[in-house]
């Protein structure tokens, strides 16, 4: 998964970048770029780790240009080197081309094999660079006609931030898999998956970029394309259940409301009458739990605490590391759970290993049963559109039954949201929402091997 940031028209267009993506780090900390552009010349800095290692006063200077936009990069597609950093930033025969994407494409192996085969280097793993040369071989006279020339073909997930030449570009595939929203600051026009990353510049929202829209912003103005939209849509419903911030809208939706709707829901269907009090798996599951209590009727308590100077526990790449990280990162509050019999809400459970780990660590506080509930249904296939989801081999859901994984975790009792319940209470629902991982139901074809073997 990854965070993009553009703005078009401000003198402080770097800078005002690399504060747009500080608020994107979540959806993405392997690395980071910005490329700005001016007058027929632009200029990239891209590098591994968090933005405000990399990205001082000195290196902004070096980014010139009243045009900018950049990229938070989370691998899903290529590995997590500094060649598959982006924004990419090439020259060609009309003069450069940038580009930063969020998703994943389902058939780049193919596309990349067809450039291949007529000429051309790639010079990256990523999926994405394939937009780029097809971008570089468009014939049609406008950047934005140019780009919907280039994503003819292209399948599976885009939201998209592109350069030509001094024309600032933004995309959103047709199913909107990916949130992408427009403002505006100072006559200055302004892109972000997410407006919790509008509002740290300053900028007030304008709208969403629409599923198969291209909006093109220059010198000369605004201009946009309507390309056909897939019906229904395919927004990902995880956006709302895990990934973007609470503090953000998308989908024009806000996330923490959502999250607040199905903790509520969650209470419906798998009340634990009974227990002593609610706590959340901080941070992503607060405001689900916050629902929980407020339909249960349980006070809410903040049982366990996170230490936010480590990483993801989910992406570590072995096991172990794994193991070892859970207690690093989560501390419970012996005092509050001590003999208490306690609903424990998190957002999803992928492998299960964060999980019996946070129950071993609540049942070593003292707590005396453990119901979970959990604010999404079990995850049983992998994401194909971008979300770091495993293999379906090592999916807990796919191998278990409830019953199972409520042992292997050492619950007393699991309860999951059920589908319906999850997409009536997201902010649109109960349509237009990609739910594959839920159900195994796909509505593209699937990757081929080698783009799977990429995927990990
Ligand atoms: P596990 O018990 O190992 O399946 O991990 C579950 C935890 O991972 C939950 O707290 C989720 O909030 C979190 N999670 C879910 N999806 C992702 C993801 N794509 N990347 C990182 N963490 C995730």
């Amino acid at each position: 998964m990854c965070g993009i940031f553009g703005i078009s028209g401000h003198d402080s267009a770097a800078q005002l970048t690399q504060l747009g993506l500080y608020s994107l780090q979540h959806r993405g900390q392997e690395s980071a770029g910005i490329v700005a552009s001016q007058e027929g010349s632009a200029n990239v800095v891209r590098a591994m780790g968090l933005l405000g290692e990399s990205f001082g006063p000195e290196v902004l200077k070096n980014l010139p240009g009243r045009t900018a936009f950049g990229h938070t990069r989370y691998s899903t597609a290529g590995s997590s080197t500094i060649e598959n950093a982006q924004p990419s930033l090439v020259k060609f025969k009309d003069g450069h081309l940038g580009l930063a994407h969020n998703g994943n494409l389902t058939n780049a192996t193919e596309l990349r094999a067809s450039l291949e085969a007529s000429g051309s280097i790639f010079s990256s793993t990523m999926d994405s660079e394939v937009i780029v040369h097809r971008l570089a071989r468009a014939h049609s006279r406008t950047p934005e006609r140019q780009l919907a020339e280039a994503l003819q073909g292209v399948e599976g997930a885009y939201s998209l931030l592109v350069l030509v030449n001094d024309t600032l570009l933004a995309a959103r595939d047709p199913h909107g898999w990916r949130p992408l929203v427009m403002g505006k600051l100072d006559g200055a026009t302004v892109f972000a998956s997410e407006t919790c990353a509008l509002d740290i510049v300053g900028a007030t929202v304008v709208r969403d970029v629409e599923p198969g829209e291209i909006v093109a912003v220059d010198a000369g103005g605004m201009r946009t394309i309507q390309l056909e939209r897939a019906t229904p849509l395919h927004r990902c419903v995880f956006e709302y259940v895990y990934f973007a911030r609470p503090d953000s809208k998308v989908f024009s939706g806000s996330v923490g409301l959502a999250r607040r709707a199905l903790g509520r829901q969650l209470a419906r269907e798998h009340p634990a009458k009974g227990a002593d009090f609610v706590f959340a798996v901080p941070d992503s599951s607060n405001a689900a739990a916050l629902g929980f209590a407020e339909e249960s009727g349980l006070p809410m308590e903040h049982a366990l605490i996170r230490n936010h100077y480590v990483g993801r526990t989910f992406i570590q790449p072995t096991q172990a590391g794994r193991d070892a990280k859970v207690k690093v990162k989560y501390n419970p509050v012996r005092e509050i759970l001590a003999g208490k019999s306690v609903v424990m809400v998190d957002d999803s459970i992928v492998r299960g290993t964060t999980t019996r780990g946070l129950v071993a660590l609540i049942r070593g506080a003292g707590a005396r049963e453990v119901h979970m509930r959990v604010s999404s249904p079990p995850i049983i296939s992998p994401c194909w559109y971008g979300i770091d989801t495993p293999d379906r081999a090592e999916l807990i859901a796919a191998r278990m039954s409830i019953a199972e994984v409520a042992k292997h975790i050492g619950v007393d009792s699991l309860g999951y949201i059920s589908l319906d319940g999850m997409l009536n209470a997201v902010p649109g629902g109960p349509t237009g929402f990609c739910d594959s991982c839920f159900t195994g139901k796909y509505p593209t074809r699937p990757p081929s091997v080698e783009s799977k073997a990429r995927l990990g």
